[in-house]
């Protein structure tokens, strides 16, 4: 039995894993990690794997960044949690101080939670109870956009809209207004995104003309609809709906936990329509892919409606255990000072076209429907047929066979469904971008056949 083996054993003798058919697993080998390096792991019989999907997306800088890895350590040995409630930490202001500095303007209030999901509850009751505040108790509703994904706990489901997570838990769910994205895959031929984008807000004027009155607030993944088997569009949708949130007076929930830091090209997608939501959820890159922490940001006018005296019950009473962790929130401070101290959206424009240069062939190819990219995130959409993009039955998991291919080749890629997508660490270098699309190339061409 091999070191893998022997700690697959184990493993499946007593662990549950995230997003999994257990099943799969009889299967499917488990990958048991030792070590990270830069895009590199290995595991335990010494294979090496190219993280081209930044562990979930997480990952910005590399495993065991020298520099990351320093701030936790320095941080561990001074302190590494306290209570957030009555009491504060040097890294909890600093990263605060931080984000709001770099966070587009006016978002001037930061609350912390442990994990991306939270952020969005959090976002969702924050902008509920400020209405509430207002004395508008009759704004109890939000409006989300079709194949959107914000989270598994039941808030964020609710607002979410990936069948495959949200269908089974359906009667647990709050009723949200949904209404049909601007996700260019969808768009008619020769159009522009930029116009699919704005044809498509009519339906989102539409529910908001109709529902503004009950409607807390629009939550959407600004540009990039991730684990919505990473759909597309263009800024100026964001534009459109700032400005008729503002209208409707409903607010506008940013959720940047996949797309913040840089993935899209600039720091945050938002800024690519220049606006400013009331409400912005940070997470996964917030810690370089570290440690678990997340953060809303908000604005002084939502701040204000909560501030008063105690009596009078207003206050924002939610908190997490972990909230603002110490060693998560020196890991963030390390992250930003990373994007300080480097061009990394400079560089990231560099890798950004060479990864474009590398995936030009797979537009040609009699399986491939459309390959889209924003910024650093690239996807393949994989299809039976060219003409007409008729799907691969979800059942025949195409997806899985590259991803199997990719594993043998030593390369990590985690296909959503038939979607094959590439999001590495921005320490990826030419010569590894180009070795990860040929093992999806080469992983395509054996998933297609029969
Ligand atoms: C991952 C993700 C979440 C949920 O974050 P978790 O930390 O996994 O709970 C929410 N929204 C978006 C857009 C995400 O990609």
């Amino acid at each position: 039995m091999t070191n893998n083996q022997r700690l697959t054993e184990r493993d499946l003798a007593v662990l549950w894993h995230p997003c999994t058919q257990m099943k799969d697993h009889e299967q499917l080998p488990l990958i048991p990690i030792k070590s990270g390096q830069g895009v590199w792991l290995e595991d335990f019989d010494g294979n090496r794997y190219l993280d081209a999907i930044s562990s979930w997306w997480v990952n910005l800088f590399g495993h065991a960044n020298p520099i990351i890895n320093q701030a936790v350590k320095r941080q561990l040995d001074t302190l590494e949690h306290v209570i957030l409630g009555g009491f504060t930490h040097e890294a909890a202001v600093e990263l605060a101080e931080k984000l709001v500095e770099i966070t587009p303007p006016g978002l001037n209030k930061c609350f912390y939670a442990d994990n991306g999901s939270s952020a969005v509850e959090i976002a969702l009751k924050m902008s509920f109870h400020y209405w509430r505040n207002l004395g508008k108790t009759q704004k109890n509703r939000f409006i989300t956009l079709e194949n959107s994904y914000h989270g598994e706990t039941l808030g964020a489901l609710a607002v979410g809209n990936v069948a495959l997570y949200k269908d089974t838990y359906g009667p647990l769910l709050m009723d949200v207004i949904t209404v049909p994205g601007p996700d260019c895959y969808l768009r008619e031929e020769g159009e522009s995104w930029e116009a699919y984008s704005i044809r498509r807000f009519a339906d989102m004027e539409q529910a908001l003309a109709r529902h503004a009155d009950t409607v807390c607030a629009v939550i959407v993944e600004p540009l990039v609809q991730c684990a919505g088997n990473m759909r597309m569009y263009h800024p100026v949708y964001l534009r459109l709906l700032r400005e008729a949130c503002d209208r409707y007076a409903v607010h506008l929930i940013a959720d940047e936990i996949a797309v913040g830091f840089g993935r899209t090209g600039t720091l945050f997608a938002c800024e690519q329509a220049a606006i400013s939501p009331d409400f912005l959820c940070l997470s996964k890159g917030l810690t370089g892919g570290y440690l678990p922490l997340s953060a809303v940001l908000t604005t002084d006018a939502v701040y204000q409606a909560f501030y008063d005296d105690y009596q009078n019950l207003t206050a924002f009473l939610h908190s997490h255990s972990y909230t603002g962790n110490a060693l998560g929130c020196r890991a963030a401070l390390a992250t930003l000072g990373i994007f300080q101290s480097q061009d990394v959206l400079g560089s990231n424009r560099n890798l950004a076209a060479a990864m474009a240069r590398a995936v030009d062939r797979f537009r040609d190819h009699p399986n491939v429907a459309e390959v889209r990219q924003t910024g650093m995130i690239v996807a393949i959409e994989l299809v039976k047929h060219k003409a007409g993009r008729e799907p691969f039955p979800w059942q025949e998991r195409r997806g899985l066979r590259v991803y199997r291919h990719g594993l043998s080749q030593g390369v990590l890629l985690r296909p959503l469904g038939n979607v094959i997508y590439f999001m590495p660490p921005y320490v990826i270098t030419e010569q590894e971008i180009e070795r990860m699309v040929a093992v999806a190339w080469q992983g395509i061409q054996q998933a297609v056949q029969d």
